[in-house]
């Protein structure tokens, strides 16, 4: 049974007796963060939560934790090349404090705003498998059901895209990804844009200014 938060807040992820932060329910990935921490003692290694405003009305989805980023500080996007436009630009938008993320702790605050991603777990290669998707989604779809009516979801990439989806139990086909595409479901409203990774930005298929435009539509529908 999925722990469902209140409404218009973000759940406090508990999904079938599991907390997130002890969940080793993937094997694959435990044994990858085991890895990771006996290489590097100092690293976070952990499932990473959700970070920002309990009551944020845009909610962003990434894919999952960077290996020397996310996975290192246990903060989304933070220590991660991905992450650099992603505040950078929430900063200009109004929605963050400051224009880095560097640690927990660092006095970083959002405001409107939450990230999260669709696995938790960093995953090797940066690539979770189809099984590590499926059973992690109790987790982002305990997060989906907490968030209020009228709020706007970003999903950063198509595997992100279709965690949410599947989260709102509304089929694939239905609604394709697509850098800019605006998607209504029921009473939430999702948009997509590539994934402001290194690759798509140092390939240019993901410009600032692109980014700064989807986000800026986003945010300007959230009531
Ligand atoms: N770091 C994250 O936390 N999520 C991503 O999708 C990429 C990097």
């Amino acid at each position: 049974m999925t722990k469902r938060a209140p409404r218009g807040a973000l759940a406090e992820e508990s999904v079938r007796g599991v907390s997130l932060s002890r969940c080793r329910r993937c094997p694959r990935l435990a044994a990858f963060r085991d890895e990771i921490k006996a290489r590097h003692p100092d690293y976070s290694c952990r499932p990473v939560p959700a970070f920002g405003d309990q009551r944020a009305r845009l909610i962003i989805v990434g894919l999952a934790p960077g290996l020397h980023g996310a996975n290192a500080t246990g903060r989304p996007f933070t220590g991660d090349y991905a992450g650099i436009l992603l505040y950078e630009t929430l900063h200009r938008l109004g929605l963050a404090n400051k224009r880095q993320s560097v640690a927990v702790g660092d006095g970083l605050v959002l405001a409107g705003c939450r990230i999260t991603n669709a696995v938790k777990c960093v995953p090797p290669a940066n690539r979770p498998t189809a099984d590590e998707i499926r059973t992690c989604a109790p987790y982002l779809n305990a997060e989906l059901a907490g968030i209020a009516d009228g709020s706007v979801i970003m999903a950063l990439g198509r595997i992100a895209h279709e965690a949410v989806l599947r989260g709102f139990a509304v089929p694939l086909a239905r609604h394709k990804f697509a850098h800019g595409a605006r998607h209504v479901i029921g009473r939430q409203v999702l948009w997509d844009s590539y994934h402001c990774s290194r690759y798509n930005t140092q390939t240019k298929r993901l410009t600032e200014e692109m980014f700064m435009a989807v986000m800026s539509a986003a945010l300007r529908e959230v009531s």
